[in-house]
């Protein structure tokens, strides 16, 4: 690690993650032609071309108007195919009333849950100062979803945009100057469908910006937004974004599995090397490490010692459960013994002539013959 080489000791750039298969994961690199084809690369881990955790199957993509799409546009470099949605663990807006955002948790917890109910919520969007809702994408090509990433999570999922603009009336967003966002804002009072894609415009190089330590810069955010929440099939996706497929296969196994049977593709978002930061990022084990995790690992390692409280507190139910059972096997089998012997001794009763002689039969047999004798 402090060398500088990747902690397996392979010749890969630093920081280069591998497939579940053992090929490396590389973000903004064009897929390797040999994996794509057969699934296997004769260069092994030291190809230089990404290699995604699953191959695609061509029938399960969303081709209708994508294929032509990104023939028409295929040698435009900084045209996207597709718009991201990245999840959260804290609310997206702070500041606005009536504000419930139905998924709650960890950024992942809210991932799982898209991909469970197969729904993207919408929530309120700030500035408008009225609860107009959406759901927010960004068109930002691959190599920039890292530093994305860094304002919300590497957990959220991509989507064609065919399916966007035809199935879910997405729209790019008017980003403008503050005075002509004011003037909007006041036009259009009211009407959520336009306010919906009105936001002000505030670039790093912008004179009336306050520059503090973290200055606000919307000149990346190529958004677009829909109106409602957007439901979709896994046939729609384009990506799944995990920061880490081992992690991804650790908490969400199932999801794993359904995604590489429908052949949704999954890809790593890197996490953008900063001084202090730990390498092991999402693996690390925590209790004894120096160095500086995301919000998001430490997330992730809450979640893991929950998940040992949750498996110790069932393992003591399940106890608990098994020593109440075997307490009413126990008291079963002793009411069992108990009734036997009643059921012997009434035996005995019966074949001893009842009444006759008082000296063989019980006090109760005795009286209940004489009292039905007497009647
Ligand atoms: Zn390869
Ligand atoms: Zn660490």
């Amino acid at each position: 690690m402090s060398d500088g080489r990747d902690s397996r000791g392979l010749n890969l750039p630093f920081g280069t993650t591998l497939n579940l298969k053992g090929y490396p994961l590389v973000p903004g690199q064009i897929d390797c032609s040999f994996y794509m084809k057969s699934k296997e690369c004769k260069f092994g881990s030291n190809c230089k071309f990404n290699h995604p955790e699953n191959v695609p199957r061509d029938r399960y993509r969303d081709l209708s108007h994508y294929e032509a799409f990104r023939q028409h546009n295929k040698d435009r470099m900084d045209v996207s195919f597709f718009l991201c949605h990245f999840t959260k663990s804290t609310n997206p807006v702070v500041s606005q009333t009536n504000n419930i955002h139905r998924i709650q948790g960890f950024a992942h917890e809210r991932l799982e849950a898209i991909l469970t109910k197969k729904k993207v919520y919408d929530c309120v969007l700030p500035h408008l100062d009225a609860p107009v809702q959406a759901v927010c994408f960004t068109e930002m090509m691959l190599p920039s979803l890292s530093m994305h990433a860094e304002k919300y999570s590497p957990w959220g999922v991509a989507f064609h945009k065919s399916f966007l603009f035809n199935e879910t009336k997405a729209n790019q967003v008017l980003y403008c100057r503050d005075e002509l966002f004011q003037s909007m804002k006041e036009k259009a009072q009211g009407d959520h469908d336009l306010l919906r894609y009105m936001t002000p415009f505030a670039p790093k190089y912008s004179e009336q910006l306050h520059q503090g330590t973290n200055p606000i810069d919307y000149s990346h955010e190529r958004e677009w937004r829909t109106p409602g929440p957007v439901s979709f099939e896994l046939k729609n996706l384009a990506y799944v974004f995990v920061p880490d497929i081992r992690v991804f296969k650790e908490l969400m196994p199932d999801l794993h599995t359904q995604l590489c049977e429908e052949g949704v593709e999954i890809r790593v978002i890197e996490k953008v090397a900063k001084e202090n930061s730990c390498n092991n990022s999402y693996r690390c084990q925590r209790a004894n490490c120096w160095y500086a995790h995301t919000p998001d690992e430490n997330d992730v390692f809450h979640w893991r010692t929950g998940q040992e409280r949750r498996g110790e507190e069932r393992r003591g139910e399940e106890r608990r459960g098994e020593e109440r059972r075997g307490e009413e096997r126990r008291g079963e089998e002793m009411r069992r013994g108990e009734e036997r012997r009643g059921e012997e001794r009434r035996g005995e009763e019966r074949r001893g002539t009842p009444g006759t002689d008082p000296r063989y039969g019980s006090p109760i047999t005795l009286l209940s013959g004489g009292s039905s004798s007497r009647a």
